[in-house]
């Protein structure tokens, strides 16, 4: 048994295909101070029992970005002394529906934009690259030549093998017992670990535990929302002779009938998601000795897809069954990766890879190994990042419904926008009650109802055609005009709220935001947050409340991402600060529009006059009977104010805004509103990968310096956020289209939808600085001419905001 030793300076917890790779590239860098602890032998958790597909497209561009790399990293192990056993065979996706077809032109959109090769070919063709399979109701298929299958204890065998030859020190049945913690002046850090062998002193923890994570995380008292949950394929028998061809045959996805193939020597694998998910163990913690095994077969939950697979392989009803395979494997409740660093300084996560592992292993390893070693991954890893996760996912019961969902609904067809139903409702505005009896239609995010309209009449004739016309109400129209004619209300409970206070929190603040925000008490600022590379981290209002206290507004997803983030540059630099998140403690509501001072004016002694109260500023002021924090800001271009108060006031206040005649809407209105008026959103328009000089806000950034990200923030860009308005106004584009100039795509969709005021369809995306048209957008599959137009859309110079 190899030696364990008292220190390292990183320590990896896990010898799958995750571990493996992370020590790889760790080491790959240069970092050869770690260990790898695993509890049995490496490659007996859910690696070795993985159906070794390797897919490369996603619609996170991150994600495919991320899988193009292990497939290079596997073409160059190949060549090695360890080859992995990568076979580049391909991969075809069937359309056996019209709306599949679709679907698939997006994707074909989306591997333009990736440069990803991918043909739309026929049935008959697909058939040529897959003989065994019926033509029945298979309307084309996506053919990616350059994806393949890999033999996952070979590939985890390999990345192993290099990394100790380039000196990681990985020790085997030494098992993981607790993960100590020092806690400090902004959260707690890793300080080492304990094992059966004895303890390890290190300064980073990285938990590639795969379906065990959860558990390894609960050492350190910190939450990873994995749940181990059977997933299952079978292994035929092999089939007649000649059946196959003579040359390694492509993976076959038929996501309508549910199921997946790939060749097994002179047989298949096929397998796929079945309607009703199974967790592997009551428990959600796999036992103890569980490596190196499987769980029971199931064919109870397989028949469907059993059957399913005889529909478009027939041979396979003549052809017995070799072996079931029921591995479980760690799956998430929103089917993404969970990545990054924990609430714990130092303890970072690599795990949750729903069936996807093998396909991420190479990518995984790669921008982990910046993660630990940069504090950044390298990319915008968003929507794989663990801190995406609120603090309702410490619930195992919500974690599991939440992922049984995704599980279950796999290979549906994801319309963007569509709105899921596990676990609703969880966190309410003081309001909901009142949208609820007002014919409100709610979404979600993270875990808030939030009135995406409200039910009511509207006009039929402006849907969109396709996909943006599916998820499209009628009654978003009147919600939107409402607020640039008269006035709207909007529910912002959700917004998540930060407050930094303490005797440094004038310094740490001009520290960690790009806006000048060091102003009086009163003093509201819309700013940015930027990483070392001038990405954007946060895109937020600070607020002076108090000399010594500030409070951060943010969006509804991104609370614990930008405490998180605040925490770490507050614990960098060692700031007298307190940071806390107050979101539950809050309601805020919206009224806007050019009738906004009118109705709120006999509510309130206060003066709301340009003098008294100018754009951008606060008061405290009174509304009804009801303590407020009025801030006059907006994101949707008007006259207006967010109306903060305490939750128990929060349904009071609502009513008495109601009671104004100011019409309330919903989510669906504010995005027109916004895209109008040219207003960014992080997460699509602007992120980690994007500084505020390409995204168009570099007004927002102070040129004295000083502040985090302050020396790549204004650097002259190559590429910049441009507003492209659509020749046709009911082709709408949803984000992810692809933008070309003639023939060449140049960018890629960020976001998009139709502005009722302007009357057209927007979108943005970042396109060369040098880039002159004529341009077009591939909605839906198909490529309408569009414009750049002058950016905002909607009052330009911004008199009606300060009206
Ligand atoms: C049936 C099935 C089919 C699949 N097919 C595909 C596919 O076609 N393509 C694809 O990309 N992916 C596929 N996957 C998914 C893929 O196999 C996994 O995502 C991947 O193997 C996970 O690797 P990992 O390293 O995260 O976890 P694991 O391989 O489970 O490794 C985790 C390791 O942590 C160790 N460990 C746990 N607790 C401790 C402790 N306390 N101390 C020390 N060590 C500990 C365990 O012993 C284990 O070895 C499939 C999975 C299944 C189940």
């Amino acid at each position: 048994m190899a030696e364990l030793p008292d220190r390292a300076r990183i320590v990896i917890v896990g010898g799958g295909v995750a571990g493996a790779s992370v020590a790889f590239h760790l080491a790959r860098r240069g970092e050869r101070d770690v260990v790898l602890l695993e509890r049995a032998e490496l490659t007996s958790g859910s690696t070795f029992h993985s159906a070794g597909l390797v897919g490369q497209l996603r619609a996170d561009p991150a994600l495919t970005h991320m899988n193009v790399y292990s497939v290079e990293l596997y073409r160059e192990l190949e060549k090695g002394d360890h080859a992995p056993g990568w076979v580049e065979s391909g991969s075809l996706r069937l359309a056996s529906s019209a709306e599949r077809l679709t679907e698939l032109r997006r994707q074909h959109g989306w591997a333009q934009c990736a440069g990803l090769p991918l043909e739309l070919i026929s049935a008959r063709e697909a058939r040529e690259l897959f003989p065994i399979m019926a033509m029945d109701g298979v309307l084309g298929a996506a053919w990616a030549p350059t994806d393949g299958q890999v033999d996952p204890a070979r590939l985890c065998s390999a990345l192993a093998a290099a990394a100790r030859d380039a000196g990681v020190r990985i020790v085997q049945r030494t098992r993981l017992t607790g993960i100590d913690t020092l806690a400090g002046r902004h959260g707690r850090r890793v300080t080492g670990v304990r094992t059966d062998r004895g303890p390890v002193e290190c300064e980073a923890v990285v938990n590639c535990g795969g379906m065990y994570s959860a558990e390894i995380a609960n050492l350190a008292d910190v939450r990873v929302p994995v749940m181990p949950m059977s997933h299952q394929y079978v292994v035929t028998a092999p089939l007649p002779p000649g059946a196959l061809p003579d040359r390694p045959v492509p993976s076959l996805r038929d996501p309508d009938l549910l199921v997946y193939y790939r060749q097994e020597i002179d047989g298949l694998v096929m397998g796929g998601y079945e309607r009703t998910s199974a967790p592997a163990w009551a428990t959600a913690a796999p036992p103890a000795d569980f490596n190196g095994r499987l769980l029971a077969a199931d064919w109870n939950r397989f028949v469907e897809i059993a059957a399913n697979a005889q529909l478009r392989v027939p041979l396979l009803s003549e052809v017995g069954v070799a072996s079931m395979i029921n591995g479980p494997e760690g799956f998430t409740p929103d089917n993404g990766f969970c990545l990054g660093e924990t609430e714990v300084a130092g303890l970072f996560v690599a795990a949750g890879f729903c069936a996807h592992g093998i396909a991420g292993a190479g990518g995984i390893g790669d921008v982990m190994a910046n993660w630990v070693l940069d504090g950044d991954p390298g990319l915008d890893l968003w929507h794989m990042d663990i801190r995406r996760f609120g603090r309702h996912y410490r619930s195992p019961d919500y974690t599991l419904a939440r992922t049984r969902e995704t599980y279950e609904t796999y290979y549906d067809i994801r319309y963007p926008g569509a709105e899921r139903r596990a676990g609703r409702p969880l966190r309410t505005s003081p309001a909901y009650a009142w949208h609820a009896a007002h014919g409100a239609v709610f979404g979600e995010k993270a875990g808030w109802e939030r009135v995406n309209h409200y039910a009511g009449p509207g006009d039929e004739a402006l849907r969109p055609r396709g996909w943006a016309g599916r998820l499209w109400s009628t009654c978003v129209e009147p919600e939107h005009r409402a607020v640039r004619e008269s006035a709207g209300l909007f529910d912002e409970s959700s917004f998540a709220t930060i407050e930094i206070s303490g005797p440094d929190a004038s310094a740490f603040c001009a520290h960690a935001f790009a806006g000048n925000v060091d102003r009086p008490p009163g003093a509201v600022v819309y700013t940015q947050a930027l990483n070392d590379r001038g990405g954007i981290e946060m895109d937020v209002t600070v607020t002076r409340t108090a000399p010594d206290a500030f409070v951060v507004v943010t969006g509804t997803a991104f609370g614990p991402h930008d405490l998180g983030w605040l925490r770490r540059q507050a614990r960098l630099a060692d700031a007298a600060v307190r940071i806390v998140d107050t979101t539950g403690g809050l309601a805020c509501f919206g009224l806007w529009g050019p009738a906004a001072r009118e109705l709120l004016a006999p509510l309130t002694p206060a003066p709301l006059d340009n003098d008294a109260f100018p754009y951008p500023s606060m008061r405290e002021i009174t509304v009804g009977d009801v303590p407020v924090r009025a801030l006059r800001v907006t994101y949707v271009g008007e006259l207006g104010w967010e109306l903060y108060c305490t939750t128990e006031y929060g349904a009071r206040l609502w009513q008495t805004l109601a009671e104004t005649g100011a019409r309330p809407g919903g989510y669906w209105a504010i995005e027109s509103l916004r895209l109008e008026k040219g207003y960014r959103a992080w997460g699509s328009d602007i992120g980690p990968q994007t500084t505020p000089t390409e995204a168009g806000l570099a007004f927002a950034v102070r040129r004295s310096g000083g502040f985090v990200g302050a020396q790549m923030a204004l650097r002259e860009p190559a590429r910049r956020l441009r507003c492209l308005v659509l020749d046709d106004a009911r082709a709408v584009a949803l984000g992810g289209e692809p933008v070309r100039v003639g023939d060449e795509v140049v960018g890629q969709v960020t976001s998009g939808g139709y502005g009722y005021t302007v009357a057209k369809s927007i979108a943005y995306a970042y396109l060369p600085v040098n880039a002159g048209g004529p341009f077009s957008v591939g909605v839906d599959g198909a490529w309408v001419g569009a414009e750049v137009a002058r950016s905002p859309l909607y009052d330009p110079r911004g008199t009606r905001i300060r009206a």
